[in-house]
């Protein structure tokens, strides 16, 4: 049999023509490669990492149709116009549709009209659909945010469990392809075993975007912050995710209150509120989205330039997908966390408040742990969080990150990492942090009373300074791994190998001088304390002008076709050509982002900009 197996060399044609790319992304291209080979594929990139473009090009290369399974009716929407936007044809099937519009599609699927026919899981339960299925030429099923067939990832939806036996119902067994950005083994495994991937070619990549700078800040008046943060950064659009619906209130009126154009999002909100103010952020009608966890899921929007974390998320990896909305389109973005140890409480109190198994709450106090080690980390965040998801990463520093961008002076801390030690030890290794800080701080109260640690040698050592200092101090050895805390609601603290080199005095502790003494003075935005610290994203002002006037260009197109402005170009985009000023069409075509179809229909307005600047 002569079988045709196209080439990526064709793959990379297409990416060029219609989504105007000169390259794959390194991860993409693999994952692409091993697709038109026809293996199952699980592709494991970040948020923004281009995991659409994996099988979409796949899907333009092969004969019939790829089937998207997509959980949500807003990403459904988005993609599908991004799509016919490049010329692609591509529709998606969902309870907005009536019968007959629903009929038609189907129709034209049969006709071999489509490439992409995006469904929600639900849709592969109704026998009806199914039936229609196997009627059509599916050459592939492509599974997005696939971590929703997990009970250990953050979104389980029980239908993702109906994909396995839709597609292996079909007449001839499509080849499966499953996406997220969770990389966790819990979460492969299932993906493996549930969606049953067979034999499946796995590709984890590109967890750590650069031009993401991520910073987590301890000690800052947060709202403060906020404040100024936001109002320094013009019209760029944010969001701002809080732990809970009060906060997020809270801090949507007081930026209401000063005169800038906030939405937010959460669930107490009614159906209608909360589409409301996407479409508006979406459109870019309003700047800054004020959110808890339940915004995000359905938002593709590419021109996001910084995700603020009001509060310290529950684990890794709600963290990286949160945070990863921020610069998809690959410009320079900011990414902070306010971190204060009363999210710690927050966290552990949303735990308890869940029911749910003991194995499965001791495995998300694990990974709670794990993200404070990570809000405490004096090392390059960007490996942080790459070790985290054990991604291999090369020994140089980001650069970017607060950690690197950290100039205060290393300091000498064997001292007082030995005290803090010693008293650990002489506790016997089976206290929390909070109680180990009294004993150290010299506190009178009941517990440290009660089992005579106020006889210790140690007992009030480090009086000078304050219990959440001591605590505080504590949490940066534990995330420098001298120290450990066992699993589970009250957490116990241990001395790592490390610990004993150091009291034995086998192991010098070299420190960024702790947060107290230097953050008091630092104020708000990060303080002198950072290099670079003015957050600035922004490129040189000459570009600026033009870069706004693209904008307002981009604003018309939109608002006559009634999509989001990103999906006519998007701000990398328009940056390029602020830079490049072209003024052909063949100079136009050679911007990222600018296919032919999509030049066809958008480019003149832009070119006739820069014939006329000339
Ligand atoms: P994900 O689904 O992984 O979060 P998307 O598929 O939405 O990410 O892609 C994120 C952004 O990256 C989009 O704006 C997309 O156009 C852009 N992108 C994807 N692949 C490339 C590429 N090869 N070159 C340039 N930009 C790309
Ligand atoms: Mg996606
Ligand atoms: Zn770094």
């Amino acid at each position: 049999m002569n079988v045709h197996i196209p080439t990526l060399e064709q793959a990379q044609q297409l990416l060029q023509k219609y989504y105007g790319y000169p390259d794959f992304r390194e991860g993409q291209r693999k994952i692409v490669a091993s697709m038109l080979n026809g293996a199952d594929t699980l592709g494991i990139m970040p948020t923004g990492g281009g995991k659409s473009i994996c099988y979409q090009v796949p899907a333009l290369l092969q004969p019939g149709l790829t089937l998207v399974i997509s959980p949500l009716i807003s990403l459904m929407k988005d993609q599908v116009d991004a799509l016919i936007t490049m010329g692609i044809s591509a529709a998606f099937i969902n309870s907005t549709l009536s019968g007959k519009e629903v009929n038609e599609r189907i129709r034209a699927a049969k006709r071999g009209e489509l490439k992409l026919l995006y469904v929600a899981p639900e849709r592969l339960e109704l026998d009806w659909f199914r039936e229609e299925m196997s009627g059509l030429e599916i050459s592939c099923v492509a599974v997005d945010e696939a971590h929703c067939v997990s009970q250990w990832g953050h979104d389980f939806r029980t239908s993702y469990l109906a994909v396995s036996p839709f597609v292996n119902s079909l007449p001839r067994r499509p080849i499966l392809a499953a996406f997220t950005a969770t990389a966790t083994p819990e979460v492969m495994d299932d993906m493996i075993r549930l969606l049953r991937l067979n034999d499946p070619s796995v590709f984890v990549t590109g967890l750590g975007r650069d031009n993401l700078a991520m910073s987590v800040l301890r000690g800052e008046n947060k709202r403060d912050f906020i404040m100024n943060y936001v109002t320094t950064h013009g019209h760029q659009p944010g969001i701002i995710y809080a732990a809970t619906r009060k906060e997020v209130d809270d801090m949507y009126n007081r930026l209401r209150q000063n005169g800038i154009p906030a939405g937010r999002y959460h669930a107490g909100l009614s159906d209608s509120e909360r589409e409301e103010s996407q479409e508006a952020f979406l459109y870019d009608d309003i700047r800054v989205m004020v959110a808890t966890n339940a915004f995000g899921m359905g938002i593709d929007k590419s021109n996001v330039r910084y995700v603020i974390h009001y509060n310290m998320p529950k684990n890794m990896e709600a963290y990286v997908q949160e945070a990863g909305r921020a610069g998809r389109d690959g410009e320079p973005s900011d990414c902070i966390l306010l971190f204060s140890p009363q999210d710690i409480m927050t966290q552990k109190f949303l735990i308890e408040q869940n029911p749910q198994d003991e194995n499965r709450k001791r495995n998300e106090y694990k990974k709670l742990q794990q993200m404070i080690e990570y809000c405490y980390s004096n090392s390059c965040l960007r490996w942080a969080m790459l070790d985290y998801f054990g991604e291999a990463h090369s020994r140089e520093a980001c650069g970017i990150c607060s950690s690197c961008r950290d100039e205060r002076e290393l300091v000498d801390m064997t001292v007082d990492a030995q005290i803090i030690f010693s008293c650990i030890h002489r506790m016997r290794e089976r206290f929390g942090v909070s109680l180990v800080s009294s004993v150290l701080k010299g506190s009178q109260n009941k517990k440290v009373l009660q089992y005579g640690f106020d006889s210790l040698p140690t007992y009030g050592m480090m009086r000078r300074r304050t219990e959440k200092e001591i605590s505080e101090l504590i949490n940066v050895f534990i995330a420098e791994g001298y120290l450990a805390l066992s699993e589970g609601q009250y957490p116990v603290v241990r001395l790592q190998p490390l610990a004993a080199d150091v009291l034995r005095g086998q192991h010098q502790v070299m420190m960024r001088a702790p947060e107290h003494s230097a953050a008091k003075s630092a104020g708000t935005a990060a303080g002198s304390r950072r290099r670079g610290a003015s957050y600035d994203n922004g490129p040189s002002a000459v570009n600026e002008t033009v870069f706004e006037q693209l904008r307002l260009i981009r604003r018309d197109l939109a608002e006559k076709e009634r999509v989001p402005s990103y999906i006519i170009f998007n701000d990398a985009t328009l940056r390029e050509m602020s830079t490049v000023c072209p003024t052909s069409e063949a100079e136009m075509l050679r911007i990222k982002g600018v296919g032919e179809v999509k030049y066809r229909k958008y480019g003149v307005p832009f070119l006739e900009f820069f014939q006329n600047m000339e």
